[in-house]
């Protein structure tokens, strides 16, 4: 049985037998590693706290036929902001669950990682904006997946006047010729919103006194949904904003 080392963050765990509990790390450099606890369950467990969903941890695993093993494990950042806050903790699940989602075993994920690890950094800061911080983890997860959306030159004829819609489906923005009817208008403010998400900086994000318009979180939503198969489960217990 080989032993190898694991630098990542918990995604998830759940409950296997009496006392062990399965892991999904993310690590940069494996991808999504699937990894049993034994006896973490159990009072006085070696493993303490150190085990526990949005931690970055630094894993001692052996190879086993299904699933490796963690003997031994070292906590480099709880992210206790994350845990201690139900609104944090609710949007931080929510990124995890799209990188249970995306990530795969035995392929790197080094910018994944890094992207998960800053928005968990800022999330465990108290950031004003809670939401916004998941909605801009969300839509740069996209760009990572290759699915960067025009928010300035309509996605069917290029023009950048006269913007009109977002068209989920179509990758971006649309011009007022080419929105289809019914289609809904697109508000400055939902507009701004979704160019702060996609571009703007985690302090710009994370701060103003103001939620994002709710549409800003609706489209984002409808984004991923679309364009990278994933619905959210946890995505229902993130609370948003009044008003559109
Ligand atoms: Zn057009």
């Amino acid at each position: 049985m080989a032993h190898y080392l694991s630098d990542g963050i918990v995604l998830r765990t759940y409950k296997l037998g009496e006392t062990d509990r399965i892991l999904h790390v993310l690590d940069p450099n494996r991808g999504k590693v699937r990894c049993v606890a034994k006896g973490v369950r159990k009072p006085g467990s070696r493993f303490g706290g150190r085990l526990e969903p949005y931690g970055h941890v630094h894993l001692q695993l052996y190879e086993g036929r299904s699933l490796d093993t963690i003997t031994a494990a070292e906590l480099i950042e709880a992210h206790e902001g994350v845990r201690a806050d139900w609104v944090a903790s609710a949007c931080a699940a929510t990124m995890a669950e799209a990188c249970d989602h995306l990530a795969q075993e035995g392929e790197r994920a080094t910018a994944m990682f890094l992207l998960l690890k800053d928005a968990l950094g800022v999330l465990a800061a108290g950031p004003e904006r809670p939401a916004a911080v998941l909605d801009a983890f969300l839509m740069r997860l996209a760009v990572l997946e290759g699915f960067r959306p025009s928010l300035d030159a309509c996605t069917t004829c290029g023009s950048t006047d006269d913007i009109a819609s977002f068209a989920v489906g179509s990758g971006g923005v649309l011009c007022s010729r080419d929105t289809p009817a019914g289609l809904q208008r697109l508000a400055p403010d939902v507009h701004a919103g979704l160019r702060l998400v996609t571009e703007g900086s985690w302090a710009e994000v994370a701060r103003g006194t103001e939620p994002l318009p709710r549409s800003v979180g609706a489209l984002v939503r409808a984004y991923l949904t679309y364009h990278l198969a994933t619905d959210l489960r946890a995505w229902a217990a993130v609370p948003r904003g009044a008003g559109t």
